[in-house]
């Protein structure tokens, strides 16, 4: 970063914030060779942490992932595409401001799960069932398709044999 008056390259940072969209950093700078302060807009991507898979490759931290983990959590639930976006938003945010370089994704997993604790017990143990035996979120969200494909179709059965018993129920969800 270029200083503005003196071309100087050496400033300190003396106020960082998160854009309202969140996907800017405005850094408040000021040279150290003359002082002159100016205002500089990063990108918020640059300065994700890179996620470390468990097999150790390095991928950049998606939103679009956890957008997609949270939404299949949610999915019939009374929580509004709002609500969720901005849970992607505060995952993002603690992620950035945590200010580490790498996280291993089941940092991120966690993050997820402990949003949808607050946000909804039905979504929260829907993902926290099928995430904790995976850890991580491509083969989590896969899954939980799986999954709710797999409800779906039971239910549809179900109520077509809604006179014989049922031979096997699919673990309740304690709300
Ligand atoms: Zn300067």
């Amino acid at each position: 970063m270029k200083c503005p008056a003196c071309r100087d390259l050496n400033n300190r940072v003396i106020d960082s914030r998160l854009g309202k969209d969140g996907d800017v950093i405005r850094r408040r700078r000021e040279c150290e060779k003359c002082s002159r302060r100016f205002t500089t807009y990063e990108r918020v991507e640059d300065y994700l942490p890179s996620v470390v898979k468990k097999d150790g490759r390095r991928e950049g931290f998606d939103r679009m992932k956890v957008l997609a983990g949270l939404k299949k959590a949610c999915e019939k639930r009374p929580i509004s595409v709002e609500a969720i976006e901005q849970t992607a938003d505060a995952i993002e945010r603690n992620l950035l401001e945590g200010g580490e370089k790498e996280v291993p994704s089941s940092a991120v997993g966690e993050a997820i799960m402990v949003a949808l604790h607050d946000l909804d017990s039905v979504a929260y143990v829907r993902f926290a069932s099928v995430y904790r035996s995976f850890q991580d979120i491509d083969e989590f969200v896969d899954e939980l398709e799986d999954l709710l494909k797999e409800r779906r179709a039971t239910g549809r059965k179900a109520r077509r044999k809604a006179a014989q018993p049922r031979k096997k129920r699919a673990p309740r969800a304690e709300s």
